[in-house]
């Protein structure tokens, strides 16, 4: 599958060295390309780093723990490094993990690191002309001396039947030993997602495999693809089609694992937008005059409103009464405001400050 003559790359002619950064080529490598060549490239071409999501942080750790807990050692500290709020749940699934796992017969590989060369022999992970490489979740013996292989996904997409198909294309090629089922637990969901290894599905990996591999060895433009993906990239501001994007309106909803995705994208967004606001509202109570210009028009700062309430001893009916007597046509309707009570009325009413933080235009405070 590996060619030897050197490829071109959107940044122009490449070296060999270039193109072995491709390789091992990895899951998260071609579905990566597979997505949008232009944001592989910026990662693997390029090597600019990118921002990991407190979700992909999450389930890190709790792969991390899983594992730790199936070999039998302390797995709670390894939670420790998630935000207070997030431990319980991370708990929750790594014992869910666990009760599972008791359940799919003789686990023989906890994450397996494994690598194969072109041929399909076996390498270190770590062989730099590698040309695939993984981490399987779990590998389990089934009762036949046949292997099965399954993923822990900790989020609420669905996965794709490819990684855990390539897996078992890998294996079965590395080691000759037959692969009779694949599968990911679904760790949010308790739920188990599992599939036959066929002779047939394993050659729609491998020309899947093969097709990917020779569009991305062969690429000369790694062209950007817009989509729904690209509400998580790191790099949409220096996307070429920025503006496209942005003419879109992107994120788009056009599936159930995208609107999946991008709820999830919202409620992370929403935790960070309040430690945001928490944070502002600190700075500007610290500042002498409450407040901080945003542009010529607009400041942010600490608003006060009057708050008006009754007192508790104040005689409401003894009120209307008085009111009542005051009339001078009572053959006309009239309708009692709470503020022509307190017109009135106004030792029956206290007033007070209310304190809250917002928008303001041209600084005046009063602004709502
Ligand atoms: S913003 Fe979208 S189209 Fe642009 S590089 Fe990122 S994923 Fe690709």
């Amino acid at each position: 599958m590996k060619t030897e003559e050197k490829r071109p790359s959107a940044d122009g002619a490449k070296t060999q060295k270039d193109y072995n950064t491709f390789r091992p080529y990895s899951m998260s490598r071609l579905l990566e390309y597979e997505r949008c060549p232009q944001r592989f490239m910026f990662k693997y071409l390029r090597h600019l780093p990118e921002i990991q999501d407190n979700a992909g942080f999450q389930g890190q750790v709790i792969h991390e723990a899983i594992a730790k807990a199936l070999r039998g050692e302390n797995w709670e500290d390894a939670l420790a490094e998630l935000a207070f709020d997030d431990i319980q749940d991370a708990k929750y699934k790594v014992l869910t993990a666990l009760k599972y796992s008791k359940n799919l017969g003789n686990i023989v590989g906890i994450e397996t690191k494994f690598a194969i060369l072109d041929n399909g022999t076996i390498t270190d992970f770590g062989d730099p002309d590698g040309f695939l490489r993984g981490i399987i979740d779990l590998l389990v013996e089934d009762p036949n001396g046949g292997l099965m292989i399954w993923d822990w996904k900790t989020g609420h997409s669905k996965p794709t039947k490819f990684q855990v198909f390539l897996y078992a294309w890998a294996v079965q090629k590395a080691l000759n030993r037959r692969v009779s089922k694949v599968g990911y637990i679904l760790l949010s969901s308790s739920e188990i997602l599992d599939f036959e290894v066929s002779k047939e599905e394993l050659e729609i990996t491998e020309r899947k495999l093969n097709k990917l591999v020779s569009a991305l060895e062969n690429d000369k433009d790694f062209r950007a693809t817009p989509g729904g993906h690209c509400a998580y990239c790191s790099y949409v501001g220096m996307c070429p089609l920025v503006s496209l994007i942005e003419a879109k309106d992107i994120p788009t909803v056009r599936s159930d694992d995208e609107a999946s995705e991008i709820a999830k994208k919202i409620k992370v967004l929403e935790e960070k937008l309040k430690k945001y606001e928490d944070a502002l509202k600190g700075y500007v109570e610290e500042t002498e005059t409450g407040k901080v210009k945003i542009d010529n028009n607009m400041w942010y700062g600490i608003k006060y409103s009057d708050v008006v309430k009754l007192s508790k001893t104040a005689d409401l009916n003894s009120m209307y009464k008085d009111l009542w007597n005051q009339v001078e046509d009572p053959t006309r309707f009239f309708k009692v405001e709470n503020k022509v009570l307190q017109e009135k009325f106004p030792e029956n009413f206290s007033v007070s400050k209310r304190k809250s933080f917002g928008f303001m235009e041209g600084g005046n405070e009063n602004d709502n």
